[in-house]
């Protein structure tokens, strides 16, 4: 099964066009949307799970035409919203007890059963009869994946899930939608590039409501080889590089700045090569740089 989306499009009352002709090919796996604040992420997953209509364009899951079959959409969603956070004094056994009801799961006993392997894969068994008012950050995030998991979706939406994790949490939240990713369709939408680069297969750059590339992540990677030079530059430096340079990013190492630039050949001035990374791909692109 494929999630595919063609020629999406939608413009706000404010006049903000947030998704502009949006195609992508979503196979089964981790699939990374990566875009930064303001891209159209958000808008674009919650137009697949059905929870808002486009201007123009289709979204196809199998044979399912998302845009129209919402009923039959939902039942094979799983859906982690970004702001996933106002938590009540109610403990998780009880909080997906309560979900699954809603989904139909009826028979007690089959609830439980499912209630508590839920609570097990997500590493939260021990914790399930705490207030969820309690819980971590990377602990709430889990039972989000509990939450979205109940039903067995064929699809999972995952928006903006490790913003706000401290490393170990991120690490155990990684390690989860992983094992997720083997059976169903996972859509990550994440600003932070190492969640693309940790987790998946395929991917998406999205900047101003525009596919800028779709595809592996490595193959991304590749097709800057041999075409990003760095220097550590004085401070003073950086504006006159800056204009007569195609600079993707300069950050702070040490107290001074380390530029990245792009070019087909060698710059020299004292650049030297540098390994492209998925970061390089993703300013070069927003950027337009290539
Ligand atoms: P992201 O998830 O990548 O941060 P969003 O989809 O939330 O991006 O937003 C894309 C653009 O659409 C932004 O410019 C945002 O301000 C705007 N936007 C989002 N939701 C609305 C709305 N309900 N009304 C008007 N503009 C919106």
């Amino acid at each position: 099964m494929e999630l595919v989306i063609n020629g999406l499009s939608k413009t706000y009352a404010n006049g903000v066009k947030a998704l502009n002709d949006v195609s992508l090919r979503v196979p089964k796996g981790m699939y990374g949307l990566l875009g930064q604040n303001g891209a159209g992420k958000s808008t674009l997953m919650r137009t697949i799970a059905t929870l808002q209509d486009a201007d123009s364009g289709s979204i196809q899951l199998g044979e399912l035409d998302v845009l129209r079959e919402k009923e039959a959409v939902r039942q094979r969603l799983g859906y982690l919203p970004q702001d996933f956070g106002v938590y009540p004094r109610i403990n998780a056994v009880d909080m997906l007890d309560h979900l699954a009801l809603l989904k139909g799961l009826v028979k007690t006993s089959e609830r439980r059963a499912m209630v508590d392997a839920m609570l097990q894969r997500v590493n939260l068994y021990e914790h399930r009869k705490k207030a969820l008012a309690s819980y971590s950050g990377g602990m709430r995030q889990r039972f989000g994946i509990a939450q979205a998991l109940i039903g067995n979706p064929q699809l999972l939406i995952v928006d903006e899930p490790t913003a706000g994790l401290d490393p170990g949490e991120r690490n155990r939240f990684y390690n989860l939608l992983a094992e997720v990713g083997e059976s169903v369709i996972v859509i990550l939408s994440t600003h932070i590039v190492e969640d693309v680069l940790e987790l998946c297969s395929q991917m998406a750059i999205i900047h101003q409501g525009r596919v800028l590339y779709e595809g592996e992540p490595e193959a991304a990677v590749a097709s800057l080889s041999g075409k990003i030079w760095q220097r550590r530059v004085p401070k003073a430096a950086l504006a006159e590089i800056e204009a007569t340079h195609r600079v993707i990013s300069s950050k702070m190492v040490a107290g001074q700045p380390l530029v990245h630039i792009y070019s087909e050949s060698s710059p020299g001035e004292g650049f030297t090569e540098a390994a492209p990374g998925l970061e390089d791909v993703f300013f070069a692109r927003i950027g337009g740089l290539c």
